[in-house]
C-alpha cells in the first residue's frame, strides 16, 4: 500500500484535478490511499466563514455562495454531464453548511471551527473521487471522520492511535484504491476535529503508520525539497535525500515543505517519504529515509518572518537564574508563544518569538511586571543548517544583525 497526498495547490482548479490522472498513470494497479486537502485556498475562506458566523451571522450565506461558486466552476469543467451525481453531492454538502450556520452550533469556538472548516476536505474529496472514477481510476471515497479518531482538543486534535488503527483496518482492504480527506478526523462522539493547519501531510503519515505502508508520496508544486524556499532565496537546489532526523530539524526551524509532525510516525516504522512534483511525476524528487544526513550536502536556508526579539533584564541586576527562566517560560506557555531562539547574559535573556498580533501585547505586559523589558518587532530570523562562511555572509547581509547564535550544525541570526 502506498499513501499519496495532494495539497490544496495541486487541486486548485479543473486543470490541476485533471493532472491527477497524469500522476496516477504512473501507478496503475497499485494499492493506493489518496489523501486530499481542500481545494486551493478553501480552508482560508472557511476560516473567514467561522469568524463571520461569530461576528456577523447574516453574512454567512454570501460567503458560502462564493465558496460554492468556486467549486461549481471546477465541477462544470470536469463533468459535462449535468445529471452526474456529483452535482447533487456537492449541493447537499453546501446545504448542510448553510443550515449549520443558520442555527446555533454546538460547542466552543474551536469546535465550531472544526465543524465548518472540515467541509473543505469533504467537498474536494467528493469531487476528486468522482472524477477519478469517471476517468478509469476506480476508487472508493472514505470518510476520514470515521477513520482518524482523536481527542477533543479541537483545532489541534491528537490522534488516538489504537482506535484509529482499528477503524482504518476495518475500512481499508488491499488490492483497492481509496480517496480520503487530509486534516480532519473526529472525536468519540463523531464531532469533526482537525489536526492543525496544513495537517494533511500528517494525516497521510498517520494512515501510513497504521497500515504499515510501503511509502508516502507528497505531491507538490516544487520538484522536491530544496535547500531553501525558492520564493525567498535565490539559486536554490534540490536535495535528493534527507535523513528523517535532518527533516525533523529542518521542519522545526521552519522549513515549510513538510508539516513538522509528519516525519516521526514514518521514522518509527522506517517508511520512506518522497516529495515529488505533480507536474513532473517521472522525476525522482526528494527521498526522506534513514541514512545520510543530506545529499547533496548543502547549506539549508530557512526564514521565519514576523518575529519579535524580546530582551528581559532583572531589575536589581541579579543574575538570571533558573527561577527567572522558569517564570518566563511559564508566561510564554500561558500565552502559547513559541520561542525560536534564546540567549542569556549574566543579567538578561533574549528571546526571538513569533509575533502574534493578538497575544504578544498581553504577553509583553505580563513580563514587564517582573522584568525590565525591551524589544524589536518586525525582525526576521534566518537559520542556516550546515552553514559555511559564504552561507553565513549571505544571511547576515539581509539587514542589521541584532543577535547571532552558532552551534556545530546550525547558524541563526536575527536581523532587522
Ligand atoms: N486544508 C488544510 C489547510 O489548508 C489542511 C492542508 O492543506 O494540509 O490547512
Ligand atoms: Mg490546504
Amino acid at each position: 500500500m502506498k499513501i499519496f497526498k495532494f495539497g490544496g495547490a495541486s487541486v486548485k482548479d479543473a486543470e490541476s484535478v485533471k493532472n491527477l490522472t497524469q500522476v496516477l498513470s504512473h501507478y496503475e494497479n497499485q494499492d493506493l490511499v489518496i489523501v486530499v486537502s481542500a481545494m486551493g485556498k478553501t480552508t482560508n475562506a472557511l476560516e473567514k466563514l467561522v469568524r463571520c458566523y461569530k461576528d456577523d451571522p447574516e453574512n454567512c450565506s454570501l460567503l458560502i455562495d462564493e465558496i460554492k461558486e468556486y467549486h461549481l466552476n471546477i465541477i462544470e469543467s470536469l463533468f459535462t454531464d449535468k445529471t452526474h451525481s456529483i452535482y447533487n453531492q456537492v449541493e447537499i454538502l453546501f446545504s448542510q453548511l448553510r443550515i449549520l450556520t443558520q442555527g446555533k452550533m454546538e460547542g466552543n469556538y474551536n469546535q465550531i471551527y472544526d465543524h465548518i472548516v472540515s467541509f473543505g476536505e469533504l467537498v474536494s474529496t467528493r469531487i476528486i473521487s468522482s472524477f477519478l472514477n469517471e476517468n478509469g481510476y476506480e476508487n472508493s471515497w472514505l470518510d476520514a471522520r470515521r477513520l482518524i479518531r482523536t481527542d477533543q482538543n479541537f483545532r489541534f486534535a491528537r490522534v488516538n492511535w489504537d482506535f484509529t488503527k482499528r477503524l482504518v483496518h476495518e475500512s481499508v482492504q488491499s488490492g483497492r484504491c481509496y480517496v480520503t480527506q487530509g486534516f480532519i478526523g473526529s472525536d468519540d462522539d463523531l464531532n469533526p476535529t482537525t489536526l492543525g493547519r496544513e495537517g494533511s501531510d500528517y494525516s497521510a503519515s498517520v494512515l501510513a503508520f497504521v497500515l504499515d505502508a510501503e511509502e508516502v508520496i507528497i505531491w507538490k508544486d516544487v520538484p522536491g525539497v530544496l535547500n531553501g524556499d525558492p520564493k525567498v532565496f535565490e539559486e536554490t537546489k534540490l536535495l535528493n535525500k534527507i535523513s528523517y532526523k535532518e527533516a525533523i530539524e529542518l521542519a522545526y526551524y521552519g522549513a515549510s515543505v513538510i508539516h513538522p509532525k509528519t516525519i516521526q510516525p514514518l521514522q518509527q516504522k522506517n517508511i520512506p517519504l518522497k516529495v515529488k512534483s505533480f507536474m513532473n511525476p517521472e522525476l525522482k524528487g526528494t527521498g526522506i529515509c534513514e541514512g545520510e544526513t543530506l545529499s547533496p550536502y548543502l547549506p539549508c536556508f530557512i526564514l521565519k518572518k514576523d518575529q519579535i526579539l524580546v530582551t528581559l533584564a532583572t531589575r536589581d541586576l541579579s543574575f538570571v537564574v533558573e527561577d527567572h527562566l522558569s517564570q518566563i517560560y511559564r508566561v510564554f506557555h500561558h500565552f502559547g508563544a513559541r520561542v525560536n531562539l534564546s540567549q542569556n547574559t549574566a543579567v538578561s535573556s533574549s528571546f526571538c518569538l513569533n509575533n502574534d498580533p493578538v497575544t504578544t501585547p498581553s504577553l509583553l505586559e505580563e513580563l514587564s511586571k517582573h522584568f525590565t523589558l525591551s524589544y524589536n518587532d518586525g525582525v526576521s530570523l534566518y537559520t542556516v543548517r550546515h552553514y559555511d562562511d559564504e552561507a553565513k555572509t549571505r544571511v547576515q547581509k539581509t539587514g542589521d544583525v541584532l543577535l547571532e547564535q552558532i552551534s556545530r550544525n546550525t547558524y541563526q541570526v536575527v536581523t532587522v
